[in-house]
């Protein structure tokens, strides 16, 4: 089974939506579409055609582009919990349910905290984690659905994925999570490390998108809170952290 190719579509001001092409199927997979022209526009330059959307919430500028990628075709997918909310959908799913691109399986896994019905999709094999507004490199998303406590059980969740996995997320938060983190752990040398490069490559107009779990761990204020009530602590000074 060949490998996936990830496509990064920058769409709105700073979000990701990502475009995932399986060559072995022919099939193409649109996951969090904030706009919908960006992401036709790079299927059709590759000769593609988006036979699925997968959503990991409710949120606008992850689901605005539905209604015209659907116009031509695809099927929908998003999580159960956020339906009243997406009526875009054509499926449902939540935990553990498997949805699939060609012969390439990915798991849902819920994670609520930034919206309570919050699922992110990863697909095991590939070796592939789309975290939405869930798990940011170096940061997590601000909790205006959940508690401190439901974040701090899905960063437990993800922290439990093999470290090599690959993590796309919804936003491009990087250097301003990153100058948080170092608020928290300055004396953590891969978080230095990690700044350096994250600033080089913004400094040059690069994305630091995808990260990885293994990285994360090593860095990320909120995947290395002690607990909840850390978690919570953490997030409420990011919130009003001005970088
Ligand atoms: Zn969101
Ligand atoms: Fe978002």
């Amino acid at each position: 089974m060949a490998g996936l190719e990830v496509v990064r579509i920058p769409v709105l001001s700073d979000n990701y939506a990502w475009l995932v092409h399986d060559p072995a199927s022919g099939e193409t997979l649109a996951i969090d579409p904030g706009e919908a022209a960006p992401m036709l526009d790079a299927a059709a330059a590759r000769g593609w055609r988006i036979g699925q959307v997968w959503v990991t919430h409710w949120h606008p500028d992850h689901v605005a582009g539905i209604p015209d990628i659907k116009a031509g075709g695809a099927v929908v997918t998003g999580p159960a919990a956020e339906a009243a909310r997406i009526p875009t959908l054509d499926r449902t799913v939540g935990e553990a349910d498997v949805v699939t691109l060609g012969e390439h399986r990915a798991t849902v896994i819920e994670t609520p905290g930034h919206t309570l019905g919050h699922v992110v999709f990863h697909f095991a094999e590939a070796g592939l984690l789309f975290s939405g507004d869930t798990l940011f490199a170096m940061g997590c998303g601000r909790l205006f659905e959940g508690t401190p406590e439901q974040m701090f059980g899905s960063m437990r969740r993800l922290a439990e994925l093999p470290g090599e996995t690959a993590v796309y997320c919804g936003h491009e938060y990087t250097q301003s999570n990153g100058r948080y983190a170092l608020t928290v752990e300055p004396e953590n040398a891969e978080l230095v490390a990690r700044m350096a490069q994250v600033d080089a490559l913004r400094a040059g107009g690069e994305p630091t998108v995808p990260t990885t779990i293994a990285l994360e761990l090593a860095t990320n204020p909120f995947m290395r809170a002690p607990s909840a009530a850390a978690l919570g602590e953490r997030r409420a000074e990011k919130d009003r952290f001005r970088s």
